[in-house]
């Protein structure tokens, strides 16, 4: 039975969507959850009303995780209120598709900034702590765009793919630590990000799904409750489709 009980989490990207089924089920396993979010106060601080509920302490903070330094601040704050971080969900993503003929230079930057740059910046900024402890777990989201591209997501695919090999090298690096660092690639999850697609591509990707049923946040949080808990402390350097078969 997977218990998380006095650990505490950081959830990038929790007000809403993935992040926020991610924030639910670890409080529901019983641990504090600092919920990140970059401008959407009120969603975060529902989340935060949710997981208190559940009688674990949460609090919401505002960083955009594509600033080091943001990343930095943020950490020191949540160290302060919560006294230790043992598990790192980065979950904070954006999407700005086009083609790559159409792509403006900026929408290439901001994707790979949030997504993959993002990512690296809660890293840098809880790596001496998790090292320090000689334990911790760090969950990064990519997506299934990451291992098989996608046309029209180029900035998007590299970002996922990025995490990928940021999951595997910092993998090596902090293992000997007893820190693990894993990665969850999801398919076609319901949220707002899938919500805005063109009725189209949403046909075109249920079609793709060998399960024929879009994926939902709670499938991902299942998978990422028991990356962080014990029962996975010998798994680092992976990388899980949480997909319905998409990308088998
Ligand atoms: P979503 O519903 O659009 O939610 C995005 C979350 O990220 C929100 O909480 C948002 O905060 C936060 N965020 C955005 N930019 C940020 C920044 N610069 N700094 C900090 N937080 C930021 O997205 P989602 O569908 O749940 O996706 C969550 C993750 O899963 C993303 O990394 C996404 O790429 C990945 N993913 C999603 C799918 C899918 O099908 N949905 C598939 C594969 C991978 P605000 O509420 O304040 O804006």
């Amino acid at each position: 039975m997977m218990d998380l009980n006095g650990k505490n989490a950081v959830v990038t990207g929790s007000s809403r969507g993935i992040g926020k089924a991610i924030a639910l089920k670890l409080a529901s396993l019983g641990a504090n959850v600092a919920v990140v979010y970059a401008g959407n106060r009120e969603k975060a601080n529902e989340t935060v009303a949710e997981i208190e509920k559940l009688g674990v302490k949460a609090k919401a903070y505002s960083c955009d995780v594509s600033s080091l330094n943001d990343a930095k601040n943020l950490v020191i704050e949540v160290i302060a209120d919560f006294g230790g971080i043992d598990i790192l969900v980065n979950n904070a993503g954006v999407v700005k598709d086009g083609l790559v003929l159409s792509m403006k230079e900026e929408d290439f930057d901001r994707v790979i900034n949030v997504n993959l740059k993002g990512s690296f910046n809660m890293i840098k900024s809880t790596y001496q702590h998790f090292m320090k402890k000689r334990r911790g777990r760090i969950i990064n989201i990519s997506s299934v765009v990451g291992i098989n591209g996608n046309a029209g997501q180029a900035n998007y695919a590299s970002a996922k793919a990025g995490i990928i090999g940021l999951t595997k090298s910092v993998a090596k690096e902090l293992a000997a630590r007893n820190i693990t660092v894993n990665a969850i690639a999801p398919g076609y999850i319901e949220t707002d990000m899938t919500n805005s697609m063109p009725e189209k591509a949403k046909e075109a990707a249920l079609a793709a799904i060998p399960m024929k049923r879009i994926g939902q946040g709670e499938d991902i949080a299942n998978t990422a409750a028991f990356l962080a808990s014990d029962e996975a402390s010998y798994i680092t350097g992976e990388v899980i489709k949480v997909d319905g078969g998409m990308a088998i």
